[in-house]
């Protein structure tokens, strides 16, 4: 292609455009991200930049070097087979990455203003607030909330988790897992309400459903994020009602050179029988490097072993694989000890998914085993 279109400037972007140099593509590349930043990390946000250690979390490779026409404050309306449309104007090209991640599900019946989590200004704004706060509600026991609420009862403050689900990080974890994590709230001080429905949010704090309240100085949602595709409605890119992009086993998603990488892409798994997307950060990088060369002419299958970590609750988590249809549950260690610990799935005899409490080793033999295709439980 002489011109290479990506739109959205996150890790994805950043990491497809650093590839097609990386692979000697000197055609014309244009990175279109609605940011007003070059592209940076998004985990820090919730880990060290809350803490202060760190303000900054741009990318370090700077894309001027690369001769890519970073474009910002630029967002996609619409994909033509020959341009794209923005706020900035139509962009030519040949061939297209899709990149545009994902944007936090609002709270409903919110009537002041609620923190989400997602870009560094939220992060900073945030981080302004915990300052000035003494108590704070976070709406949503997931990855993203129960960081929040980590880092503000390391500050002191009152911390109060509400979600509706019975046990926590219950869209990522089953009940019989998350279960175990529900005395590290009360270790750190947290209050962890379980079962408990948002009714909305008003200058006190938050309504519960049961006529309950938090009050609190200010309150955090954190309860899930949605792909930012509704700008390629019509475009001929198969969406699914989720708003995520149906790709192949290559990543490509249209009749024409179309790619798709990063959070908002579904793709078919053979390592685990099943289509499936995932929003971390390690699979946003890899599946970008798999959309630029596939782009160049490659025909590379995207079959990885998902990998995610969390630092929350005085615990690193670390999850390998994809758990979905395993019809086992093994703990190795005591959940309840102060030793690490790691649950596996199996389906059969084969190890599908780990999740590594403290223990990095253990992650990284899972994540191993898991993607060798005749592993035997041992
Ligand atoms: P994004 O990072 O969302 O980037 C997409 C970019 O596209 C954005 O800049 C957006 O503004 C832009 N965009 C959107 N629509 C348009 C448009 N129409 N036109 C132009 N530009 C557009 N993952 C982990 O593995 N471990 C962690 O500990 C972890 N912590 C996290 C903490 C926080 C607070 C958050 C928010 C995420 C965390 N993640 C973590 C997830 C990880 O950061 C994401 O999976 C990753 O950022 C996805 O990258 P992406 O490039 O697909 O999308």
């Amino acid at each position: 292609p002489r011109r290479v279109v990506i739109v959205g400037g996150g890790l994805a972007g950043h990491t497809a455009a650093v590839t097609l140099r990386a692979a000697g593509y000197d055609g014309g590349i244009t990175l279109l991200t609605a940011e007003p930043h070059p592209p940076y990390d998004r985990p820090p946000l919730s880990k060290e930049l809350l803490a202060g250690t760190v303000d900054d979390t741009t990318l370090p490779t700077d894309l001027a070097d690369l001769d890519v026409d970073l474009r910002l404050r630029c967002r996609a309306l619409r994909l033509r087979p020959d341009a794209v449309e923005s706020t900035g104007g139509a962009h030519r090209h040949d061939a297209v990455i899709l990149a545009t991640g994902s944007s936090p599900i609002g709270l409903a019946g919110a009537s002041r203003a609620v923190h989400e989590l997602r870009t560094v200004e939220d992060a900073r704004r945030l981080r302004a607030a915990l300052r000035e706060a003494d108590s704070v509600a976070v709406v949503g026991a997931g990855w993203v909330g129960n960081e929040v609420a980590t880092r503000a009862a390391a500050l002191n403050l009152k911390v109060t988790v509400v979600d509706a689900a019975p046990t926590p990080l219950a869209r990522a974890l089953p009940a019989a897992l998350g279960e175990h994590l529900v005395p590290w709230f009360a270790a750190q001080g947290i209050d962890l309400r379980l079962r408990t429905l948002v009714d909305g949010v008003d200058e006190r704090g938050v309504r519960l459903t049961d006529g309950g309240r938090v009050d609190a100085d200010i309150v955090v949602t954190g309860i899930g994020a949605r792909p930012d595709t509704g700008w390629l409605l019509g475009s001929g890119v198969p969406l699914s009602p989720d708003g995520a992009v149906e790709a192949d086993a290559t990543l490509r998603a249209g009749p024409g050179p179309v790619y798709a990488a990063g959070d908002i892409v579904r793709w078919p798994s053979r390592l685990f029988g099943a289509r499936i997307r995932v929003e971390h950060w390690d699979h946003a990088a890899a599946s970008a490097r798999t959309a630029a060369r596939n782009l160049l002419g490659h025909a590379e299958p995207y079959d990885p072993v998902p990998y995610f970590w969390s630092d929350q609750l005085g615990h690193r988590l670390q999850y390998v694989g994809h758990h979905h249809g395993a019809d086992r549950l093994v703990l190795r260690g005591d959940p309840a000890g102060e030793d690490p610990w790691t649950a596996l799935w199996f389906h059969g005899e084969r190890l599908r998914a780990a999740l590594a409490v403290d223990d990095p080793r253990g992650a990284r033999d899972a994540r191993r085993r898991i993607a060798e295709p005749d592993t035997r439980s041992r």
